[in-house]
């Protein structure tokens, strides 16, 4: 018999998409049967894997039978309650159901004709999700994976707004016309911003990083005092990146003061608020976007803390036309004749391709309404904010930030220790033993040259009986790393 050519039969296919549903839910009810991190070490995955290629095709059983049997033992469970790591976040089901149908779907969305829904329902939902943040009506939207590829994008339209350098067309090297560009962001800007000026040629020399104030902030003083001194000394200042929730800290630059900077010298502003941003969508939170009504681009990620499934970020622009300008390149055989009345994403960034991701920001935004994702984000930081309190009233711990969101940064630091090396070992050596359980998982960061650990509610499985339960492990293994404490 020939084998048939064809894809995976149609009733196959709805035997193992059943299954496969089932093994989902089941997966998700269960998760907490599985440890948060494994047990494994670099290449134990791999050395189970064949190293050729299959010649021949198997079947979907034994594929299915090689998740559980290699991968699942493999994985970070991110939707784990006790994920406290980095930023936690959640694919919910009306996600995954989206992210299902868009896989299924599998239309490329670079024309607004290639896939008018695509397109359409991209700038519906960014526009309700503009106006759940509160943000101006001028703010035009559009999805891409990342915030860094977000705050890219941004960086590049800023890079544009030069139009009397002509960068575009005649680019950056070998010009000695062009003078040095200069970018700013604080100290603890998230590394995307470097990694942008790394691509387009700015260099990390033409990054300069402003200093913070006792509570991680910008100093807005210190920016216009570098602005000055940078034009003074033949630099051209072109763009200031300013964060609401900066990654180590959650700290929010002062950006109405910044704005104020940017209107007066020239400057694109550009505000990364990949995860703080978010909680704008509950009202009384909105206080954290004061000022990036004048920003000229925004950069949220529905993927940290709007429980959309990996990838998916959300940026903002008022001026799309310089985006447009920097990136639009149309060969012949793109051109359509509807190119006058509509916009064609391909035209607003690097990438050619574009996947369905609207589909699942859809469903989220329908499926929990405004309020039901408010609610849910209001207790993150409640939760947060009673760990911030017991962390306050135990002896033996300190927080190491103001906590404005649902991340808290502290570090044990018991009585009458006060050698800062001693107390970072100290500190390292308790994260270690919290990981080390696998039944919680928290990440660190350095602050001030102190060893820091952080703790981030951002699941939706997160309830008070898992942040209760981390608080226990961690005074736990205290007195295990320093015995004979109280
Ligand atoms: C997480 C984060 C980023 C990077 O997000 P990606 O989507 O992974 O690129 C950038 N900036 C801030 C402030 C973040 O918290």
């Amino acid at each position: 018999m020939t084998p048939s050519l064809g894809d995976l039969p149609s009733e196959e296919f709805r035997r193992f998409a059943h299954q496969l549903v089932d093994r989902v839910a089941d997966y998700l009810e269960q998760i907490e049967k599985y440890p948060v991190l494994p047990d494994v070490a670099p290449g134990d995955i791999r050395t189970q894997l064949p190293s050729l290629p299959p010649t021949l095709g198997e079947s979907m059983e034994t594929i299915l039978a090689d998740v559980d049997r290699i991968i699942l033992p493999g994985m970070t469970h991110w939707n784990h309650p006790n994920f406290f790591a980095y930023f936690s976040i959640t694919g919910s089901g009306p996600g995954i159901l989206g992210e299902l149908l868009s896989a299924a779907f599998n239309i490329n969305g670079m024309l607004w004709k290639t896939c008018p829904s695509a397109t359409e329902l991209e700038q519906v939902t960014l526009d309700w999700l503009r106006q759940m943040l509160g943000l101006p009506k001028e703010f035009w939207g559009i999805i891409y994976d990342t915030a860094s590829i977000s705050t890219l994008h941004a960086i590049a339209a800023a890079r544009e707004q030069l139009m009397d350098l002509q960068i575009r067309e005649q680019g950056l090297a070998g010009r000695a016309e062009v003078p040095r560009l200069r970018l700013y962001t604080s100290e603890q800007a998230h590394s995307s911003v470097d990694k942008a000026a790394i691509t387009l040629g700015i260099g990390l020399a033409g990054v300069r990083k402003i200093p913070v104030d006792e509570g991680f902030r910008m100093q807005p003083k210190a920016l216009a005092q570098a602005i000055a001194e940078d034009r003074r000394q033949g630099w051209r200042p072109f763009c200031v990146v300013a964060t609401v929730g900066t990654t180590s800290t959650t700290s929010i630059d002062p950006v109405p003061e910044i704005a104020e900077i940017c209107e007066r010298e020239g400057l694109w502003l550009h505000v990364d608020g990949a995860y703080g941003g978010m909680a704008a969508v509950v009202p009384e939170m909105r206080h954290v976007l004061a000022g990036c009504d004048r920003a000229d681009s925004m950069v949220t990620n529905p993927h940290k803390w709007l429980f959309v499934p990996v990838d998916l970020s959300a940026f903002y622009t008022r001026k799309p036309e310089i985006l447009r300008r920097a990136f639009s390149l149309v060969p012949e055989y793109l051109r359509t004749s509807q190119d006058h009345q509509v916009e064609n994403l391909m035209d607003y960034g690097v990438q050619l391709g574009r996947r369905f991701r609207a589909l699942k920001l859809w469903f989220v935004l329908r499926y929990f309404g405004w309020e039901g994702i408010a609610a849910r984000i209001r207790k993150h930081i409640q939760l947060a904010q009673d760990f911030a309190a017991w962390i306050d009233a135990d002896p033996n711990f300190e927080r190491m930030a103001p906590t404005p969101f649902s991340t808290i940064c502290f570090r044990a630091h018991p009585p009458h220790m006060d050698e800062e090396e001693a107390l970072n070992h100290l500190n390292e050596r308790l994260l270690e033993a919290i990981n080390g359980t696998h039944e919680v998982f928290l990440s660190h960061t350095r602050l001030h040259n102190r060893y820091v650990l952080r703790l981030a509610i951002g699941n939706l499985r997160t309830e008070e009986k898992h942040v209760r339960r981390a608080w226990v492990i961690i005074r736990e293994k205290l007195k295990e790393v320093i015995p004979g404490i109280r």
